[in-house]
């Protein structure tokens, strides 16, 4: 990518590798007797873009659905910010942690689905404000507050009274962007939120991201398709096969250079 590209974020964030925020260690999944990853290490920086790519079923979404805790860690640990998120080594023992701390460490972390999830039956500003009044006690003067200026700052400040099934994919899913972004997370998961978008759709969301991406330093963990995007917003891009990491590397030797063949291979067959 040319250093002139318009399109590029800088990559001049706070981010701090050296403290991590998410720590993957000897993370272990199965489905019944499918073992989707096995044994997987690594960890994410302070403020670090950290975009999975991979072929389809190598386990990138599992991965962010583990971290929200919508699926049940088989064994190893993830630790945010330094602590157990939901198992924990006591007595010698590993065991689950209360649902309660699981439950306070889960407000840090926001999520974006390929789906939108929208709550269908809410408005916009009350999809903003259901969380933050409800598991953070924040007044609703102060969650509205709040909610108008993110619902401004993805450019749908307009459309505070609408109701989600009345707008457009590419406005659904940037609600759902700022309605994550309303918990205030240290942590943004993004889960291939531009698949189910018609395609002259995906522009308007990727251009949110982007001013995310340049105006803040929270942590980014994506699994996108999107190669390009991949390559501009990213600090590390890792490259996931059969739910092991294979390739670890910035964006730009990542795409330019990538060493392992089957990167190569996955790479030639999608850029
Ligand atoms: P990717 O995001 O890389 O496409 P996934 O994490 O979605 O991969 O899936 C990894 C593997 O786990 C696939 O083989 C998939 O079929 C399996 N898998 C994912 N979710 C479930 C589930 N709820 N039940 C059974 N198998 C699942």
């Amino acid at each position: 990518m040319p250093a002139t590209d318009p399109n590029a974020v800088p990559v001049t964030s706070g981010a701090d590798p050296s403290a991590p925020v998410l720590k993957f260690e000897d993370v272990l999944k199965k489905f019944g007797d499918h073992t989707v990853l096995d044994g997987l290490n690594f960890s994410v920086g302070k403020g670090e873009r950290v975009t999975l790519i991979g072929p389809s079923g190598s386990g990138k979404t599992t991965i962010l659905r583990l971290v929200m805790t919508l699926e049940h860690l088989t064994g190893g640990f993830i630790y945010l910010d330094g602590e157990p998120l939901t198992h924990e080594m006591r007595g010698g023992k590993r065991v689950e942690r209360k649902k309660k701390d699981v439950a306070r460490l889960t407000t840090k972390i926001g999520m974006v689905f390929q789906q939108f999830n929208l709550f269908p039956n809410m408005s916009v500003l009350e999809n903003l404000t259901e969380a933050p009044i409800h598991v953070l006690g924040k007044s609703r003067a102060e969650a509205e507050e709040r909610a108008r200026e993110l619902l401004d700052h993805v450019g749908l400040g307009d459309k505070v009274d609408e109701h989600p099934t009345r707008l457009s994919g590419g406005q659904q899913q940037r609600v759902a962007i700022a309605r994550a972004l309303a918990m205030d997370p240290e942590v943004l998961l993004l889960d291939e939120v531009t698949s189910a978008l018609d395609p002259e759709l995906v522009g308007e969301v990727l251009n949110v991201l982007r001013t995310i991406a340049e105006t803040t330093d929270i942590t980014m963990l994506l699994v996108t398709h999107e190669m390009q995007f991949a390559q501009e917003v990213s600090h590390r891009v890792l490259m996931f096969d059969q739910g092991h990491i294979i390739e670890d590397k910035p964006p730009a030797q990542m795409f330019s250079n990538p060493e392992n063949e089957r990167t190569q291979a996955f790479l030639k067959a999608v850029l």
